[in-house]
């Protein structure tokens, strides 16, 4: 019974909600369907994801607190630049 799963009680699965600008699909993305580009400035940095409905893929511009979101949800993280 659900005794067997004590002490498994690691990382809860997090989902991002996300919408396609091109055939306006919503659905939920887990953290390893996203991916964090992180730039120099804020106009650099984005999360892009591959829509699960028509295959687009989707570039969005990824604000501080969105950067601290997926970040926090083990979204794969690449930089740009390197400091400097
Ligand atoms: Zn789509």
């Amino acid at each position: 019974m659900a005794v067997a799963f004590a002490g498994m009680k690691r990382a809860v699965d997090v989902v991002f909600r996300a919408g396609c600008p091109d055939c306006r699909a919503n659905f939920e993305l887990g953290a390893s369907a996203l991916r964090l580009a992180i730039g120099a400035t804020s106009n650099t940095t984005f999360y892009s994801f591959t829509c699960p409905e028509c295959g687009v893929a989707v570039r969005k511009p990824a604000g501080e607190r969105i950067v601290e979101l997926l970040t926090g949800g083990g979204v794969r993280t690449l930089r740009l630049h390197s400091a400097g």
